[in-house]
């Protein structure tokens, strides 16, 4: 029993932070893949970098009430696949700039979490004309901040010595998986887990007309995705993948 113990203590557990722009970007892009993780032993952590306060049609709603509403559906959603944390930063939606105020808190988040894997969108993304798209601004900004977070402020013991300070040492991040609908690199099966990714989704229900309709959209995608990967899966999420160097 002892022995038992002491080997399930040495093996680390997989550390993921999840980072998005608005509340229901990481549920819709990434969850059958955080689920995985999390029922296969690992912790996953959310990053919500807007209020999401201008995620509705509705003109007469306050940026106050549409934002509480938002956290609670982001809340909810991270409690049913098992999300250790989500960490709200609230800077106003739409207006996302890579500031370095932006790069030293979502270094802070990577340095207090240490993830060995951080998901986040592929800031290359700007437009898909084959799916009739522009790539929402925030999202780009949102993938451009958190690459630089990654390489090279969180690693860098120079970088933010105000939050060294505070106890909060370097991190290496040892993988990146990009969200970008067209190019992929690396498939993840979630065949187990795509039902409670549809859970999450169904949470967001202000951002949605017809969620049902949103909901069969994004399993027809996943079946498609899993067509792809090798070997197949029935659902898969797809991501472009980036390991990173170890420092030497
Ligand atoms: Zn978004």
């Amino acid at each position: 029993m002892i022995l038992k113990k002491l080997s399930k203590k040495q093996k680390p557990k997989k550390i993921v932070l999840a980072v998005g722009a608005h509340p229901d970007d990481i549920d819709i892009g990434c969850s059958g893949t955080i689920s995985k993780i999390i029922q296969d032993g690992g912790e996953a952590f959310y990053l919500v970098l807007t209020d999401g306060s201008k995620g509705s049609e509705d003109s007469k709603i306050s940026d106050k009430k549409l934002t509480k509403l938002r956290h609670a559906e982001q809340e909810n959603a991270a409690k049913i696949l098992g999300v250790k944390k989500v960490f709200f930063q609230d800077f106003v939606d739409g207006e996302l700039e890579n500031t370095p105020e932006l790069r030293k808190q979502i270094v802070k988040i990577i340095r207090q979490v240490k993830p060995e894997t951080v998901i986040c969108f592929d800031p290359t993304l700007v437009y898909d004309e084959n799916r009739r798209f522009i790539n929402h601004p925030d999202h780009r900004v949102c993938g451009q901040a958190t690459l630089d977070a990654i390489f090279p402020y969180a690693r860098n013991v120079r970088s933010f010595p105000e939050l060294l300070a505070e106890g909060l040492e370097p991190h290496v991040v040892e993988e990146v998986l990009l969200v970008n609908f067209g190019k992929h690199n690396f498939y993840v099966d979630i065949s187990k887990t795509v039902d409670l990714k549809m859970k999450a989704i169904s949470c967001h229900k202000s951002q949605f007309r017809d969620i049902e309709k949103f909901q069969e959209r994004i399993k027809q995608m996943s079946a498609m995705l899993g067509k792809k990967s090798q070997p197949k899966a029935k659902y898969a999420e797809a991501f472009f993948r980036i390991t990173l160097r170890q420092p030497s």
